[in-house]
């Protein structure tokens, strides 16, 4: 029944009682005016008349509180029922339907209710079917990558994490995930190592010594930074981390041969070298014989090669100590001052043969000693004041010199020669780098070994240069 039926029913029933109780009334007073009002033959009609007047009376009140209390609930009750299955739908209750099936007009809007509730339960299911295939597609793929992998949201807790790292870092899934990474690391050193290098980076990363399985493997470990460019705002999201291992046991082992065959091949190098350079002293004693001169323009030529033989064996050796982690220092009390006139002696040579006047730059005043291994600090001097010979011009000139200030000791090698290009101001000190053009002979070695000496030292190797002008190569190191 819909609402204008129900409407017109209760007035035409309303509209019925009253007409009836106006006749009735009228029925009534027809009798009364009719007869004497208190001759007996007028009591039984009046008093059917009033029988029927309180009846009717009676049923009309009773209609109308019926109607009365149900008109409007019969009306509201719909319209409460689609506020309630709104409400169930808004709290994601998407399996709430309307049976309106009383109330015409509100049947169609319950139709179309329970088709939407129908259409949003279906568009959950298949997203959270979606979301979940999602989310066990990228689990598997992070599973089936053979290197640890961890990833971290912005809290630090771990997210996902691969068998190989659970393994690497002798951990179980359910003890870490959506666990802090940094509050599982007070019990883990491995753990506190990454979890230390992931917030505070530094340039040097050292490989990860693990010992699993028996043997020792090593890991590299790289830091991605998780950015959610698709925001809103302009600024990326930072969404948080992945710390990726990588297995670098392989390279490791083959570094470790090559280091161990350069070492050898070195070593058996410099006895032949040596025979070679006391032969061609020998040649020199005019005692076995005086040489023409071609030949001894020839036995010059052999020795300056011997002698680049010679400084080559010696810097590959150099590099394999500190390669294998076998640098021994032997530290002693030593005067910059000896240090310098080492390098330049042992610079001489070649600084005449070019033409190159040396200049020294040391403070009169008294310069406080140096706890070092000297041979290795005048390797380096030696070294630095080799590139500026060979790097300057012909007839220029070279400042090697100290000073010290506030208990630091600096010792510098000078040049004016070509100088480098800033972009290259770090590479130099790389392994066998060289910059792009130089013609002047060399391996790209002394800098990189130069560097580690000074820092095993717990110094620091330092170039200021300009293109044009020269170059200034710092060492310094405590008093
Ligand atoms: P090498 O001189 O044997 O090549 P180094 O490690 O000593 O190796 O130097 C690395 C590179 O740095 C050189 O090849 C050269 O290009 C550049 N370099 C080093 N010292 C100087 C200098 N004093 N002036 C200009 N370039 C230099």
């Amino acid at each position: 029944m819909n609402i204008r039926t129900k409407l017109i029913l209760s007035v035409g029933i309303l509209t019925g009682m009253i007409i009836l109780l106006v006749a009735l009334s009228v029925v009534n007073l027809q009798i009364l005016t009719a007869t004497e009002p208190d001759s007996p033959a007028a009591m039984p009609g009046l008093q059917r008349a009033l029988l029927w007047i309180s009846v009717t009376g009676g049923v009309c009140i009773l209609a109308s509180i019926v109607l009365l209390v149900w008109l409007p609930r019969s009306i509201s009750k719909p319209i409460q029922e689609l506020t309630h299955g709104i409400f169930e739908i808004a709290n994601h209750n998407y399996e709430k339907r309307l049976d309106m099936s009383g109330h015409e007009e509100f049947s169609a809007v319950a139709d179309s209710f329970n088709r939407m509730a129908e259409r949003l339960a279906e568009y959950r299911a298949s997203t959270l079917n979606d979301i979940l295939a999602a989310k066990k597609f990228l689990e598997a793929i992070v599973n089936s990558i053979h290197d640890p992998i961890i990833g971290l949201n912005r809290e630090h807790e771990i997210l996902f994490i691969n068998k190989e790292a659970l393994t690497v870092l002798n951990l179980k899934r359910e003890e870490v995930i959506r666990h802090s990474a940094e509050e599982l690391s007070l019990k883990n050193d491995l753990l506190r190592r990454l979890v230390r290098e992931l917030i505070t980076p530094s340039e040097k990363k050292e490989p990860l010594k693990i010992y699993a399985d028996n043997k020792e493997s090593y890991f590299q470990a790289s830091y991605i930074t998780i950015m959610n460019t698709e925001t809103d705002t302009d600024e990326p999201q930072n969404l948080g981390d992945v710390i990726l291992l990588k297995n670098i046991t392989e390279f490791k082992e083959l570094d470790s041969a090559k280091t161990t065959f350069i070492s050898t091949i070195s070593h058996e190098l410099k006895t032949p070298i040596s025979a070679i350079l006391m032969s061609l002293q020998l040649l020199e004693d005019k005692r076995v014989g005086a040489l023409n001169d071609e030949q001894e323009q020839l036995s010059k030529s052999i020795k300056e090669n011997a002698d680049r033989l010679l400084g080559i064996t010696g810097e590959l050796l150099n590099m394999t100590q500190v390669e294998a982690g076998k640098l021994q220092m032997m530290p002693k009390i030593t005067k910059p001052i000896e240090l310098i006139e080492y390098a330049i002696k042992a610079n001489q040579v070649q600084a005449d043969k070019f033409g190159i006047q040396i200049e020294v730059e040391y403070p009169g005043e008294k310069m406080p000693k140096l706890f070092v291994d000297s041979e290795k600090i005048a390797w380096v001097l030696t070294n630095l004041l080799s590139n500026a010979i060979r790097y300057s011009k012909e007839n220029g000139r070279v400042v090697i010199g100290a000073k010290h200030e506030d208990g630091t000791i600096e010792m510098y090698v000078q040049d004016f020669g070509k100088g480098i290009d800033p972009r290259y101001h770090q590479s130099i000190f790389d392994r066998y780098f060289r910059v792009p053009g130089t013609k002047v002979q060399g391996s790209g070695l002394g800098l990189s070994i130069s560097k580690d000496f000074v820092e095993a030292h717990g110094g620091t190797l330092t170039v200021e240069s300009e293109l044009g002008k020269g170059s200034r190569f710092v060492i310094r190191l405590k008093g």
